[in-house]
């Protein structure tokens, strides 16, 4: 794929874009992210300092080494580490003064890793504000996700991922902020605890419908659960529009009790023990494909292994 390829005509052309996968929960387990469990209950949305993105500006080849791996394994965009990228959140871990040099070195490294063989993608996620201040904050929000953007894209991203979102409120915020950068924009949302309807109750049918009316080009679900549940999703949502579908799920086993790992008791220090087999991510690939998946990767706990699996499972052949 040539760096001036636009996602969505990439799409159109091939059918399926193979994505990448989970940055910080890979890093955390190499050491160089901190998941903040030793400081205070991980997993409620509501915390500080955890799995924020400075590992980019503090151990620059850590990050440089995991997107290597990802392009060897066949992805065809990297992702910028720029999740939880916004400066309130960097604030809360003591790096928001760095908000600029964070955002800038994530794009530059994955460009210079990607070169011409792959897309690259600012990732832009929920600020947290929605989980601990409720929908007063959505001004505040605006403005952070206006203030990332406009960084992301004027260190020259190819288009924008906006995932992890846990309320539709916040999401379409960040696509109406998104939308002002004229960057192709792929918008997942994220349900927890419930599979059913997201934090504030909308249906992933009725959340596909309102991300595209709102200017999303592609619309799916990414993380908390496994491939299985995250098909039951888009599946819904596949149903109500016609832009291309994007699913990255998370490595993790489930329960239909608590549908989402970040609620399970082994996050985030016993994550090993609910892996998935790395095969359940090639028969993913094949049941996407046959559903019209367009846009294809993993989220959390995605290594390497689990996207050369997935493209074992597209019949896509390695970089290198
Ligand atoms: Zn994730």
């Amino acid at each position: 794929m040539k760096k001036t390829e636009n996602i969505l005509d990439w799409i159109k052309k091939h059918e399926i874009v193979l994505g990448d996968g989970g940055y910080l929960i890979e890093l955390e387990r190499r050491g160089w992210v901190d998941s903040g469990s030793g400081r205070e209950k991980v997993g409620t949305g509501k915390g500080t300092g955890q799995f924020t993105p400075e590992v980019a500006i503090e151990h620059p080849d850590a990050l440089r080494e995991l997107h290597r791996e990802f392009l060897n394994a066949g992805s065809q965009v990297l992702q910028a580490l720029t999740f939880f990228g916004t400066r309130e959140k960097l604030n809360r871990a003591g790096y928001g003064g760095q908000t600029e040099a964070i955002n800038a070195a994530a794009v530059r490294i994955a460009r210079e890793i990607a070169g011409t063989s792959a897309l690259v993608a600012g990732s832009v996620s929920r600020t947290q504000l929605f989980e601990r201040e409720g929908p007063s904050s959505a001004d505040h929000v605006r403005d952070l996700l206006t203030e990332q953007i406009r960084l992301l894209a004027d260190a020259g991203v190819d288009f924008l991922i906006l995932e992890t979102f846990f309320h539709l409120q916040e999401m379409l915020i960040a696509i109406e902020c998104a939308r002002a950068s004229g960057l192709p924009i792929v918008a997942t949302m994220t349900f927890r605890p419930k599979l059913t309807e997201c934090s504030d109750g909308h249906s992933p049918a009725d959340c596909a419908r309102a991300m595209v009316d709102a200017g999303a080009h592609v619309v799916g679900a990414n993380c908390e659960q496994e491939p299985e549940r995250i098909l039951a999703i888009t599946r819904e949502m596949r149903h109500v529009v016609n832009v291309p579908i994007a699913a990255q799920p998370a490595t993790f086993r489930t329960t239909d009790e608590t549908p989402c790992f970040t609620r399970l008791p082994e996050f985030p220090d016993g994550l090993e023990s609910i892996q998935l087999f790395r095969s359940a991510f090639e028969k993913f690939a094949a049941s996407a494909k046959s559903e019209g998946i367009q846009y294809l990767g993993g989220c959390c706990g995605c290594n390497a292994a689990y996207i050369h699996a997935l493209s074992q499972g597209l019949g896509v052949s390695r970089t290198l």
